[in-house]
């Protein structure tokens, strides 16, 4: 177990555990009504916080739409509070936009916050793709602009400040095509964090939080100074995965898990993944009560001690692969298919890896350790059958 892991799991003792008042916002205790009881009341107002310097004030349960297909759900979500809709110019390649086009055209613009992300796939005339695909984003969500526009993907800090991808990032705010920029990470969020508030040009950043993080703590810290520096912090992979396991017989407890990272108030909002209505109604009631009961306590606590779909992103699998694979990716793919049931955005990220053919079936040897003990080939070799199969023919 290392030092990380150690502090972690004291935090997540001492705070789901022992003494709550280190966690529980002092927005929540000065309504004596939301006190103690766990139960949704819709008499209860929706918490809002505001998204660093930009203006807008969100409702801190916002809507991830990645893997929703039904606009029914869509227009649910808005008659229940939701305000703020998150897509990708690449999810379910293109329908997730129309989708929202679609509902979208004929509710007043004032009303809604849309935030969708690029990242071109070819090195090769960043400024160009990225200006079309933004086109190809607007026209499908029939918008003249998205209120957040993101970088896809970044990682590092390097990457974050590729001149390119500044160039054409900032040109979508000037020409009026993107209301506020941003950058969305799943790996080394502390670092991209910290980029953000160095640049002075990124005003929001998308970030992986979630209970099962062993560098919590550090990202706590970083998503402490945006906060003080004016950059916003929207909360993504909040349920850690959704399953412990690939059979998907140990679920995680999604709506603490959404609790536990909204109960930093540095974070405005999260947009928890939402499929159905069930899901969309254990959602919103987050937006008016943060306590988290006692069933919800112990069943972070116990997710906290199991093995879990989500990987650290850590990279430190990396140096040992004779190959250098991108395994974080790849153990992010194996996540989309094990734990959200999505093989297309499993495809989709496959796909844009460039990955050599025989992956991990013409090495004799496996020399990658990880980190929390993942059996990496097996995992590699099992979601890259994904690769084989045409894309029409995904379930
Ligand atoms: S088996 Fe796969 S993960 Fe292991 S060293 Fe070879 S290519 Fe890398
Ligand atoms: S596979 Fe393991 S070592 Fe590699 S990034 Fe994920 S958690 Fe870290």
């Amino acid at each position: 177990m290392t030092h990380n892991d150690l502090n972690r799991r004291s935090f997540l003792k001492t705070s789901l555990l022992g003494s709550a008042g280190a966690i529980f916002s002092s927005s929540i205790f000065a309504h004596p009504s939301k006190r103690n009881n766990g139960n949704e009341d819709e008499s209860k107002p929706i918490i809002k916080r505001k998204l660093g310097k930009t203006g807008i004030e969100l409702p801190i349960v916002s809507f991830g739409v990645m893997r929703a297909d039904s606009p029914a759900l869509v227009q649910a979500a808005l008659k229940a509070g939701i305000v703020h809709f998150d897509t990708a110019h690449g999810y379910q390649r293109g329908k997730n936009e129309e989708m929202l086009g679609d509902v979208f055209k004929s509710v007043p613009r004032d009303s809604f916050i849309i935030s969708t992300k690029i990242k071109p796939e070819s090195k090769e005339n960043i400024k160009q793709q990225f200006g079309e695909m933004l086109d190809l984003s607007l026209k499908r969500l029939k918008l003249n602009y998205v209120d957040i526009l993101y970088i896809h993907a970044v990682s590092s800090r390097d990457e974050a400040l590729t001149p390119e991808w500044l160039e054409a990032i900032t040109n979508a705010k000037k020409t009026g095509k993107a209301k506020h920029i941003g950058m969305s990470t799943h790996q080394n969020e502390s670092e991209v964090i910290q980029v953000a508030i160095d640049s002075k040009i990124y005003e929001v950043v998308l970030s992986s939080i979630n209970y099962k993080q062993d560098h919590y703590q550090e990202l706590k810290k970083a998503i402490e100074k945006a906060n003080q520096a004016g950059i916003g912090i929207i909360a993504m992979k909040t349920m850690a995965g959704g399953f412990l396991d690939r059979e998907r017989t140990k679920p995680v407890n999604c709506k603490a898990a959404l609790k536990f990272v909204l109960q930093d108030e540095n974070i405005t909002t999260a947009i928890p993944g939402i499929t159905n209505f069930d899901q969309l109604n254990m959602n919103v009631s987050v937006n008016t009560d943060l306590i988290l009961t006692p069933e919800e306590r112990n069943d972070l606590a116990i997710g906290d001690t199991h093995g879990s779909l989500y990987c650290q992103q850590c990279g430190q699998c990396i140096p040992n692969c004779s190959k250098k694979l991108p395994i974080p990716d790849i153990m992010r793919a194996y996540m989309y298919t094990y734990g959200y049931n999505d093989n297309h955005q499993a495809h989709s990220l496959l796909a844009i890896l460039e990955l050599p053919e025989n992956l991990c079936s013409d090495c004799t040897r496996c020399s990658v350790v990880c980190s929390k003990k993942f059996k990496v080939r097996e995992k590699i070799m099992d979601v890259a059958r994904l690769t084989k199969v045409p894309v029409e023919f995904l379930g």
